[in-house]
């Protein structure tokens, strides 16, 4: 696949000053240099520099005024040869020059293969190449950070030391299987357990790093609950005040949901406002409450409020008991009138109990999710900086339940997770002096799943399906 020339329109689809049109592989300049006309032959041209041309079709159609980037291997992108011809930015344009350069003999890329063929050619291991497409797709400067930090190879260094010290351990562990005459050390369970156990800790560490990441790519839903009054959309508007920057004002999927994504910290985060679910009328209200449950079984965290200078707050706790097994903020609005703490105190006393509202901590909650507290204005913003800093937290923390598992992140996570336990069954084994054939298995397991992070491990069809999630001409 590696000996022929790809090319693509590397630039969005669409309008533009300007439009990229990529090559590489061998014959990249000589293909190029088929379609150019201009001071000075392609063919000779140094390495990383850049020519002004016209670019023909094979019937010596002018077809636009180029510059032509000459970049020769090994130090490129993808490790070949690569021309970058810029041309104007409308679509016929590009269009018709990526025409001539195919039929110069370059064969249409597929979607990510400029990037697979980086990793081919090992310009960079499969976790840099997938931290690639999450460099184009972040949404926000910590996802971004979070990607560079990938694609600079961060986690593939750590990984790859973590690797080697199971190599180590299965390396040892063979030796005594297929040369027992010649190790005459007697194996040293204990010591291989704590060195396994140490990596599995540092593994851990990895997977709610990834999970984080995941979570930083995909966004989070919250919605807004509460009574009516109780100052949802005020909160949701004293929320979009205080983020930085309102990523993708959206009137929402339907005509009565307000849905807006902000970035709160870093974290992209989908605030549904409920008020916007019920409406006057009862068949109306209905769908209002179906919905507003709707919104709650996909929610990631759950924010409940309720209103400090209420007189009872039973139906509160009827909702936040309804929230069961969702992380919630349960938030006291209305400060500015009246203290939190009678809400709280009711709201601690409800059917199930919240620990976590009488501050007594290390007693279970016999709910799932955690209630954690915070006590606002929305009208004066008192308490507003300090909630959406503890709903970040909270997103950041809870485990991503995104459309599209096949997220990088999602898939080193589950790497991870399955190399975690094969260390942990290698050391149950260990401990019960099972046969060290069986304790090898389980460590090479957990050396290939590693292996699949970074690459070194993976099959075609991995691969395949990897870059099949790119867009054309990365
Ligand atoms: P929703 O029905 O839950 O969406 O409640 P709204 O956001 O519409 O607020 C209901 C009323 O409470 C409005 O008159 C708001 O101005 C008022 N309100 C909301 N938050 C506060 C607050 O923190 N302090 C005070 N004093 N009034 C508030």
């Amino acid at each position: 696949m590696l000996d022929d020339t790809v090319v693509a329109i590397s630039t969005p689809p669409g309008r533009g000053a300007i439009a990229v049109v990529r090559l590489s592989g061998p014959d990249a300049v000589q293909i190029a240099a088929r379609t150019y006309r201009g001071g000075e032959d392609l063919r000779t041209a140094a390495s990383h520099s850049v020519r002004y041309g016209r670019v023909f079709d094979s019937g010596g159609r002018l077809l636009d005024e180029v510059l032509v980037t000459i970049m020769r291997g090994p130090e490129t992108y993808t490790g070949e040869d690569i021309v970058e011809v810029s041309c104007h930015g409308g679509p016929l344009t590009s269009r018709l020059v990526l025409d001539a350069l195919v039929e110069a003999g370059a064969r249409l890329a597929e979607p990510g293969e400029f990037t697979k063929r980086a990793f081919l050619n090992n310009k960079m291991d499969l976790a840099q190449a997938e931290a690639v497409a999450e460099v184009v797709a972040a949404r926000t400067r910590k996802a971004l950070e979070g990607a560079l930090g990938q694609l600079k190879g961060g986690m593939s260094d750590a990984l790859r030391r973590l690797r080697a010290t199971l190599v180590d351990a299965l390396a040892d562990l063979e030796a005594r299987i297929d040369f027992p005459d010649d190790v005459q050390e007697e194996l040293h369970a204990e010591r291989l357990s704590v060195s396994l156990w140490n990596v599995a800790g540092q593994l851990k560490l990895m997977v709610s790093e990834r999970t984080a990441s995941a979570r930083l790519s995909a966004g989070a839903r919250v919605p807004i609950v509460g009574r009516p009054n109780v100052g949802k959309s005020s909160l949701l508007n004293a929320l979009l005040g205080r983020s930085r920057a309102i990523v993708n004002p959206s009137p929402g999927t339907t005509r009565d949901t307000i849905e807006e994504e902000v970035d709160l910290g870093g974290v992209p985060v989908n605030l549904i406002d409920t008020a916007g679910l019920r409406s006057a009328g009862e068949e109306i209200e209905e769908e209002g409450v179906r919905r507003s449950r709707d919104e709650i079984r996909r929610a990631d965290v759950v924010i409940h409020v309720i209103d400090a200078t209420a007189s009872d707050y039973g139906p509160d706790c009827e909702i936040l008991d309804s929230l069961c097994g969702k992380p919630v903020l349960l938030v006291v609005n209305k400060v500015d009138l009246a203290s939190p703490e009678r809400a709280r105190a009711s709201l601690a006393g409800s059917e199930r109990r919240y620990p976590s509202l009488e501050q007594e901590p290390g007693r279970q909650s016999p709910c799932e999710g955690s209630v954690v507290l915070a006590e606002v204005s929305a009208r004066n913003g008192e308490g507003i900086e300090s909630l959406g800093n503890e709903l970040a937290k909270t997103i950041l923390a809870t485990q991503p339940d995104v459309d599209d598992k096949r997220g990088a992140s999602l898939r080193h996570a589950e790497c991870l997770r399955a190399a975690i336990a094969g260390i942990e069954r290698a050391v149950s084994g260990l401990a019960a002096k099972t046969p060290e054939e069986l304790v090898a298995f389980e460590l090479r397991e957990s050396v290939r799943q590693l292996g699949l992070i970074t690459g070194e491990t993976v099959g075609p069809d991995v691969l395949e399906s990897i870059f099949s999630r790119f867009c054309v001409g990365k």
